[in-house]
């Protein structure tokens, strides 16, 4: 197929979290992000934990490795494990401004969050620099209020916000993007809840990810 020169280059979006374990509120409604945006890959990004924060209940390895199986039969996804090979605290805008590094300057790219990451994101470290670096694309979550804490925070969403996808693609960063995804009543908090409790978590999350879960004998 020719390639038209005035195609916009294609956006790339990172997605980061600690996926303890990963799930279908993970995974839903990114699938469902890409096709309203027309996004051909999504790059996982566990997160690095650093000491002085709860820790996961899973250690970093078996935390790769249940995002490497949810992804395995979907092409629309990728892994990068960069965070977790981090021995220093590792935040956000560091690895998103190495990345925009790599890719040039001129590569649309964005960072997916769900809207309760959104309502906190003021509390992330350099938080105002990430729309220096990259796109914020924002999964509906349910249960989280649609407006911001404060009058100022609820400007700085406004004063970003695009409300047509297309515009994500017409420059690098920048740009705010709340998403009409399918809303998923699902966190790694109630999995590992239930687990503790001996309840199914059947339909929560990839039957290969709750393989893994049981033979490694995780949330128990
Ligand atoms: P925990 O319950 O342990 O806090 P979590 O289920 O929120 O975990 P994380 O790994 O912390 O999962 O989340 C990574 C990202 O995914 C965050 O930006 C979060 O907002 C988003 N996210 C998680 N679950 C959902 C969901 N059900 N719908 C939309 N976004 C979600």
């Amino acid at each position: 197929m020719p390639i038209n020169p005035a195609a916009p280059p294609t956006l790339h979006a990172f997605f980061g979290g600690t996926f303890d374990p990963i799930h279908y509120g993970h995974l839903r409604p990114v699938e469902a992000l890409a096709k309203e945006v027309g996004l051909n890959q999504v790059t996982l990004l566990p997160n690095h934990v650093p000491p002085h924060r709860p820790q996961p209940e899973a250690n970093a390895q078996q935390r790769l490795k249940m995002v490497a199986l949810a992804i395995a039969e979907n092409p629309l996804f990728a892994v990068d494990d960069r965070e977790l090979h981090r021995t220093s605290p590792s935040y956000t805008i560091d690895t998103l401004e190495t990345i925009r590094k790599e890719r040039g300057a001129s590569l649309p790219l964005a960072f997916i969050i769900g809207q309760d990451s959104l309502l906190t994101l003021h509390k992330w470290h350099r938080w105002q620099a990430l729309l220096d670096v990259c796109h914020l694309l924002v999964l509906a979550r349910p249960g989280y209020s649609q407006q911001m804490d404060t009058p100022e925070l609820q400007q700085w969403l406004e004063q970003h916000r695009v409300t047509d996808a297309t515009q994500l693609s017409l420059r690098p960063e920048g740009a705010i993007y709340l998403a009409d995804t399918p809303l998923l009543d699902v966190s790694a908090t109630e999995i590992r809840e239930r687990r503790h409790q001996g309840i199914s978590c059947d339909d929560l999350l990839p039957r290969a990810v709750q393989r893994y879960i049981e033979l490694q004998g995780l949330y128990r």
